[in-house]
């Protein structure tokens, strides 16, 4: 009987496992996981959870029986610490080995640390976690005063949350507009006033230099010289893969452990999927390292696949979505290439709302290489259905695209 390992027990293993089961593996699947709690979904640790409108049991990914259920052999509280390829062995820090026949790293990544004087004082929060989600929703309800380092995906829902729990926010950035990096500067400034709307207030264009505190934070210096009084830092300022069971195993990494399009690694019995893979993405015709939710669910049952010789290609549209005060948004697409910005419907806040509209990441000659639906729903399939087009080649009359009486089906001759 053969034996599948994964690595991570996150959303990328867990369903890695839920698709070996699916497809008829009847060999042994054992997953291991750093952390205490069964595989659970993270979006809901910067929203729902967060502000406490979502129960604990609905973000698992499975419901506590299933593991048994399904004759996985769930190791929690247990982390991988080193793989022997040559050996099929995987170092366990309890001192056993396991063998494996095909092996799955899905070990996601780890947030980057606030690297000045300071960072490690009481009060200081980063969110990943379950336990992190928990002690920041603590930490808001007694209200106060929250600095949020980093305009991200992260940063901004945290500051959303802190002032829906009725804190004061401000959030320090080095861009000149909150995900400049992501989405570029002036869809950037949307969620800025988005954010200035509801109360938050932006530092841009500094950073943080030192905190200062006694017992626990109660001040950051910027950059620039302003001192902001805080009783609660979170910083989101990325995160760093864990490649480092791949490196060591001599497996290829770059940005991430590097996969081909059916998300096998440098060593044939070996893959990797969800945040820790960067992989080649035959749409795009380049690798990429996707460090979201739709990545995770969909790239971990493509490489279980691939570990039971299935042929795969994973070629999916990069996908994320974001819930911020009232607003709520797709993206589809990799914007990188991309010439201009065409925007279908207005996105000026009306009476302190945003409305529905959607904008396009577009080239000159008319390819749309990303597309994005803010308070706009079920438009996704059409979205990426530009999208392929436009990576694959295709170009779309950029007059019609922002006009919203035309239907987005129409655009492709
Ligand atoms: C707070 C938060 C909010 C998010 N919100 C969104 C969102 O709104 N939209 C969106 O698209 N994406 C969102 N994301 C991103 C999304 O959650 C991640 O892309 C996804 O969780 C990645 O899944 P994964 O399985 O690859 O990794 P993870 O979920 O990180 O799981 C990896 C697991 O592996 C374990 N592990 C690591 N090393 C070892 C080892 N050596 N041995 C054993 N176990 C190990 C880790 O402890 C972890 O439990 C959010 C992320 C966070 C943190």
């Amino acid at each position: 009987m053969s034996t599948f390992v994964i690595i991570g027990a996150g959303l990328a293993g867990a369903k890695a496992a839920e698709t070996l089961r699916e497809e008829g593996f009847g060999g042994k699947i054992v997953l291991i996981g750093a952390e205490g709690e069964r595989p659970y979904e993270r979006p809901p640790l910067s929203k729902g959870y967060l502000q406490g409108a979502t129960d604990l049991e609905k973000v698992y990914v499975h419901e506590s029986g299933w593991y048994a259920a399904h004759d996985v052999d769930l190791r929690l509280g247990t982390t991988a610490t080193g793989i022997d390829p040559r050996g099929h062995l995987v170092h366990l820090d309890k001192g056993e080995s396991q063998p494996y026949d095909k092996l799955l790293i899905a070990t996601g990544a780890t947030p980057r640390p606030l690297a000045v004087d300071g960072g490690d004082l009481e009060g200081v929060h980063y969110l990943r976690t379950v336990a992190d989600s928990k002690a920041l929703r603590e930490a808001f309800a007694g209200g106060g005063r929250v600095v949020v380092v980093g305009a991200g995906w992260i940063g901004l829902e945290t500051a959303a949350a802190a002032r829906q729990a009725g804190c004061e926010v401000t959030v320090v950035a080095p861009g000149p507009a909150p995900l400049h990096r992501t989405l570029g500067t002036e869809v950037g400034e949307i969620f800025a006033a988005v954010h200035r709307a509801h109360g938050v207030e932006f530092r841009l264009g500094t950073s943080v230099s030192v905190l200062r505190g006694r017992s626990g934070v109660s001040e950051v210096v910027t950059t620039a010289g302003e001192v902001l009084p805080a009783d609660h830092v979170v910083a989101g300022i990325g995160a760093t893969p864990n490649v480092e069971l791949g490196r060591s195993a001599g497996l290829e990494v770059a940005d991430g452990i590097v996969v081909d399009a059916s998300l096998r690694t440098s060593d044939p019995d070996i893959y990797a999927a969800g945040d820790v893979a960067e992989a080649d993405n035959p749409l795009l015709g380049r690798r990429i390292r996707v460090e979201h939710w739709a990545n995770a669910l969909n790239g971990g049952p493509a490489a279980a696949r691939a570990m039971l010789g299935q042929e795969v290609v994973y070629d999916r549209v990069p996908y994320f979505y974001t819930d911020q005060f009232d607003l709520g948004m797709e993206f589809s697409g990799d914007l990188s290439g991309h010439d201009k910005v065409v925007f279908r419907g207005d996105p000026a806040l009306k009476d302190g709302a945003i409305p529905g509209f959607l904008v396009f990441w577009v080239t000159n000659d008319g390819r749309v290489l990303a597309g994005m639906n803010v308070n706009i729903w079920d438009v996704t399939d059409k979205i990426q259905a530009l999208v392929r087009a436009g990576q694959a080649g295709g170009a779309v009359d950029l007059g019609r695209l922002a006009d919203p009486e035309i239907p987005l089906s129409d655009l492709l001759g």
